[in-house]
């Protein structure tokens, strides 16, 4: 669905992603995994073609939803051509609050996805269902995301993300402003509806555990660079390089 291939990234003469090569596959599940600071989020930012202004990126981005794109990383933050124009990657962002309006009722907001990718189906009853699917009342629409728990906002989050139809769904530490109860469900739901909706993922946290538990292949990301890939039970079993040792021992 989706590869980097060299993609480097800079803010002035301060180098924060050097030579990643990332693959997602379709309906694969790939789990992203570094501390604070690492790059996850800029990975995954170039993805969307969400870069920060001032970043340089250098390196290729392939996209392949049916058609081939190959775009250079030099051209990230122009107005790019398809997909970037269509819902093909949904992302759930790090805070809730970033994908969500305060003052917009969080049905509306489901809504305007619909009627920007799917005018056919914004209707209330569609709404309801994308609300139920991440396990949120049909009611829930007229409410403010202020009206929301933090776990109820990230899964509307989520909902606007799977309004597109998404066929990559990217989820930046999702939960990481949860408590840990919270937590887990909505990185169960996320396993959930990645399943039955047959979509690749990339998951994004710092919990080495957290990634396991969701995904088949695993890259570790150390000071913007990837030093190991791989299947996650290897990775768990047999992690190779120290930083993941670490990340391993923190994980159990
Ligand atoms: P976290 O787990 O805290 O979310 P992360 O792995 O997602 O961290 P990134 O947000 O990708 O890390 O940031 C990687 C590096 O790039 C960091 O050192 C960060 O300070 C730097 N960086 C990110 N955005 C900008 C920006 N807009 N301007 C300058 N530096 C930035
Ligand atoms: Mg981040």
């Amino acid at each position: 669905l989706a590869s980097l291939e060299n993609l480097s990234i800079r803010f002035g003469d301060r180098q924060v992603l050097s030579n990643i090569n990332l693959r997602i596959e379709a309906g694969a599940r790939v789990g992203l995994v570094g501390e604070s600071g690492s790059g996850k989020s800029l990975t995954a930012l170039s993805l969307m073609n969400l870069l920060p202004e001032s970043a340089e990126a250098s390196g290729v981005i392939h996209l392949n939803f049916g058609q081939h794109v190959k775009i250079d990383a030099t051209q990230l933050g122009e107005d790019l051509p398809f997909p970037y124009r269509g819902a093909q990657i949904g992302m759930v962002f790090q805070e809730p609050m970033t994908a969500l309006n305060p003052l917009m009722r969080i049905g509306d907001q489901i809504g305007e996805v619909l009627a920007l990718h799917r005018p056919d189906l914004n209707t209330k009853a569609h709404i309801g269902q994308l609300l139920e699917e991440v396990d949120l009342r049909a009611d829930m629409h007229r409410r403010y995301p202020h009206e929301l728990s933090g776990g109820q906002r990230q899964r509307v989050g989520l909902a606007m993300a799977l309004a597109g139809e998404p066929e990559l769904l990217i989820a930046d530490e999702p939960t990481s402003a949860l408590d840990m109860i919270t937590q887990r469900g909505v990185i169960d739901l996320i396993k959930r509806i990645a399943s039955a909706r047959q979509m690749g993922l990339l998951f994004i946290s710092h919990d080495l555990g957290a990634v396991a538990a969701l995904c088949d292949q695993i890259y570790v990301l150390e000071k913007g660079k990837l030093v190991e890939h791989g299947d996650s039970q290897t990775i768990l079993k047999n992690p190779q390089q120290p930083y993941t040792q670490r990340l391993v021992a923190a994980a159990k």
